[in-house]
């Protein structure tokens, strides 16, 4: 009798790839075009795992069409937009294979690099990543907000992250494990990458241009994004208030030995209003954000302690549900 084991090494491919997929019907069929020959030149099997992420164009009908032309080309669709984050998490648990590629739709990832990326893994490189020259392709102020922000998380992060890398990468089967232990639900792909570690090495590519449509990320979608990476690799906006604090204590008390000096030696004056009135407001004020900044902590506490799952998925196509490995990471599963 076949075991457990015996059929998944039937099954598994050499090179799995994932892309997540939201309202992108015109890029998937260019997509195919161009890895397929890639793949069948670098791998001696290969699979693609579409991650529908709830689109509501022809997606899926799109998917359903190229796994009938190519059963190598399999798809799960979620039963609604869970995110990139959350799709890149589905398709390394249905990613069946010795190494897993990540890779967006729209072809800014140039799939001829994927050839680049398997020969480092040949070489014993277990987290390969794609290292983005320029980013000439994003606009001006998305470019700004960038920088900012990875200024911000070099200050405030705990897990320094490489210059340039996205999710564009190639994962060994070790590293791909060690990703999917990780239930979290704010998932800062960049920063789960960075943290895991393994032997890495970055590919240098030039960002293509957008194939076709535009880009899924709203600036609302990308502030929820920045903050989720800074909350979930630093603890740092939690602990200043305590310096704030004191530093503002101190000053307080300065001020009291001041006023009380002043009253001892020239008496009771009129006192200043607009002073008063400045100091509660400032802080206030500070009250206020030092309450925020915990308010994003706790709230993130909370989507987690409820374990729900990380995503639903609505239709399989090409991947079996009992081939497929469990969409819930393992320590979420018994409370299911
Ligand atoms: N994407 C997704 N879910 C989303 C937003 C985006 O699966 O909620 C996918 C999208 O279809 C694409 C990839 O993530 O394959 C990168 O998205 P996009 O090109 O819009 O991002 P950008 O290149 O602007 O960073
Ligand atoms: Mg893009």
């Amino acid at each position: 009798m076949a075991t457990e084991a015996d059929r998944r090494a039937r099954t598994r491919s050499e090179i799995a790839v994932v892309v997540p997929v939201f309202n992108e019907a015109e890029n998937i069929e260019p997509l195919v075009a161009r890895l397929t020959p890639v793949l069948e030149r670098c791998a001696s099997s290969f699979s693609v795992v579409f991650i529908d992420d709830g689109s509501r164009d022809a997606t899926l009908e799109t998917l359903r069409r190229v796994n009938a032309a190519d059963p190598r080309m399999t798809a799960v669709s979620f039963s609604r937009n869970f995110g990139k984050e959350i799709a890149i998490a589905a398709g390394l648990d249905h990613a069946d294979a010795d190494a897993v590629v990540i890779m967006d739709a729209d072809l800014q990832h140039p799939p001829e690099v994927i050839e680049t990326f398997v020969g480092k893994w040949r070489e014993g490189y277990l987290n390969v990543f794609g290292q983005r020259v320029d980013r000439d392709t994003d606009s001006a102020l998305r470019r700004m907000f960038a920088r900012q922000f990875y200024k911000l998380f070099a200050i405030f992060g705990e897990t320094p992250l490489p210059a340039g890398a996205g999710d564009f990468r190639l994962l060994d089967r070790r590293a791909v494990e060690s990703l999917r232990a990780m239930g979290e639900r704010a998932r800062f792909s960049k920063g789960l990458y960075a943290w895991i570690g393994f032997k890495s090495i970055g590919v240098p590519f030039q960002v293509a241009e957008r194939a076709s449509g535009e880009s899924k990320f709203s600036y609302r979608k990308l502030t929820r994004f920045a903050l989720d990476g800074i909350m979930s690799f630093s603890t740092l906006p939690l602990k200043v208030w305590s310096y704030v604090g004191t530093v503002v204590s101190m000053f307080a008390l300065v001020m009291a030995v001041y006023f009380i000096l002043q009253t001892i030696l020239y008496g009771v004056d009129v006192p200043g209003f607009a002073s008063i009135i400045v100091s509660v407001m400032f802080l206030g004020g500070i009250q206020l954000l030092s309450l925020g900044v915990l308010g994003e902590y706790v709230g993130r506490v909370f989507a987690e302690v409820k374990r729900r799952p990380l995503y639903l998925v609505g239709e399989r196509i090409g991947v079996d549900e009992d081939e497929s490995q469990s969409p819930v990471p393992a320590r979420h599963r018994a409370r299911l």
